[in-house]
């Protein structure tokens, strides 16, 4: 198996590495306790493929060997010799705890820390390094595809990594209210009592959806007191952090603030350009060269979710393996032309408009928005406002008071006087429908 692994990362890693880091690890010294040890020539080499690519070798080794989980062990030479103390005796595993749900390839390796997840990352190291002793629970809250489940299974592959007698589960929350309303209809409760109060680690994912579930509030209530009460770690995601989250159950969610609590926010444009680089170089480690612009150009559309950014990133490298083109800024834009056609148009709806309309009118009469949205009552400025005010009114028709808001705080009745003002001028003014007409040309031209 160790060989195969070994001609797998021969075939996937530049000559250098191969020849620093794996050709070294020749021979395994033995499988005991779940674990496969193998001899590492020096600190140096294990400390390298314990942080780079274990979690690489564990999936690598699991894919080829289909069977179960499947761990290796790095060690010195020196560590072998206490090796009965090292691995202590073999537990005889349920196997529904071997893989607890975890995905090897969402690990502490590949995660990209940031700004915007740095004390996230930090406390989840610690969490892991430490489990039940450092915060319970640990609760990490963000918006969707910021990586709040990438942290939390990067916290049970490397509890799993360091000791593979751990009981760790990951669970959606939607996935436990099934289960549970599940083993209530069949009276297994005793089942699922021995499975989940068994556990070392749970991971909890999107609690917010317990909202509306009170029996399985009620159960996790008191699996989370039983399990905390021996410092069994509990880690939970959620969507909103513990004090806003609706119809749970108070007492559960003032246990959740006992803990610590992080957030996980939105990765500025350097941060996202590294996410993309990580990607890279390990889902096409031949194309690390491209043009560090194209990774610029994606990262500057796709700013809020680090899921849709490198959905975004495979969408142009499909395209251009697929048409044998060069990844290039123009390539990119064209394999991603759709997609960003389509963020415009919802973007449209977004209140960004109102500045749009504001800044295309007094570009239009040649004055400044300041003046547009200001007290001056010339006629130079008078009809150009009146105008963006008949045009936000018809075109997103929100209340006369909120458009008073966005010039200078006029009131309601102001605003209805000019949107009726030139609702009758209309009528027979050929210039400004002419005006009007071409102000709306230019409004609906997309910027770029
Ligand atoms: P969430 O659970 O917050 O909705 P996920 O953890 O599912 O988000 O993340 C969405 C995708 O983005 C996943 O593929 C994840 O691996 C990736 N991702 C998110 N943050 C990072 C990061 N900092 N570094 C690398 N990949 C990330
Ligand atoms: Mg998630």
């Amino acid at each position: 198996l160790w060989g195969q692994i070994l001609d797998t990362l021969r075939t996937s890693y530049s000559d250098e590495i191969y020849e620093d880091l794996f050709e070294p690890l020749s021979s395994v010294k033995k499988v005991s306790g779940g674990y496969i040890y193998v001899l590492a020539p020096s600190e140096y080499v294990k400390d390298r493929i314990k942080r780079l690519y274990l979690t690489r070798i564990n999936s690598l080794a699991e894919s080829l060997y289909k069977k179960e989980t499947i761990k290796f062990k790095f060690v010195l030479a020196s560590e072998m010799v206490g090796e009965e103390a090292l691995v202590g005796p073999e537990k005889n595993l349920d196997k529904k705890y071997r893989t607890g749900n975890l995905i090897a390839t969402l690990s502490f390796d590949n995660f990209v820390v940031g700004k915007s997840n740095r004390f996230a990352f930090q406390m989840a190291l610690k969490v892991a390094d430490q489990p039940g002793i450092v915060a319970n629970p640990f609760y990490i809250f963000g918006d969707v595809g910021l990586g709040k489940t990438h942290l939390m299974q990067a916290i049970g592959n490397y509890i799993l990594d360091n000791d593979i007698n751990q009981k760790v589960l990951y669970i959606k929350a939607s996935d436990f209210i099934e289960e549970l309303a599940d083993q209530i209809k069949k009276e297994k409760m005793d089942q699922f009592n021995e499975k989940y109060r068994d556990l070392d680690v749970l991971l909890i994912d999107d609690i917010q959806m317990l909202a509306g579930a009170p029996k399985t509030q009620m159960e996790f209530f008191r699996l989370f007191d039983l399990l905390s009460q021996q410092n069994k770690q509990i880690v939970i995601t959620s969507d909103k952090p513990a004090s806003e989250l609706k119809n749970i159950m108070s007492r559960l969610s003032s246990r959740f603030e006992q803990g610590l609590v992080v957030d996980i926010g939105i990765p500025d444009l350097e941060h996202r350009v590294e996410i993309l680089r990580k990607k890279l170089s390990t889902e096409a480690p031949d194309v690390m060269d491209i043009n560090p612009q194209v990774l610029e150009f994606i990262a500057s559309y796709f700013t809020t979710n680090v899921r849709e950014l490198e959905g975004a990133l495979k969408r142009v490298l499909f395209y251009c393996v697929t048409n044998n083109i060069d990844i290039t800024v123009d390539t990119a834009a064209e394999a991603l032309d759709t997609l960003i056609k389509t963020r415009k148009k919802t973007e449209a709806l977004t209140e960004n408009n109102y500045d749009r309309i504001q800044s295309v009118v007094s570009d239009y009469y040649s004055i400044s928005v300041h003046d547009l949205i200001g007290k001056r009552r010339n006629a130079k400025f008078t009809l150009p406002r009146h105008i963006a005010m008949y045009l936000i009114k018809n075109k997103y028709n929100i209340a006369y008071q909120t458009i008073g808001a966005l010039f200078g705080g006029r009131d309601h009745s102001t605003v209805l006087a000019a949107c009726e003002k030139i609702e009758n001028d209309l009528k027979h003014n050929e210039q400004l429908k002419l005006a009007i007409d071409n102000i709306l040309k230019k409004i609906d031209k997309p910027t770029n």
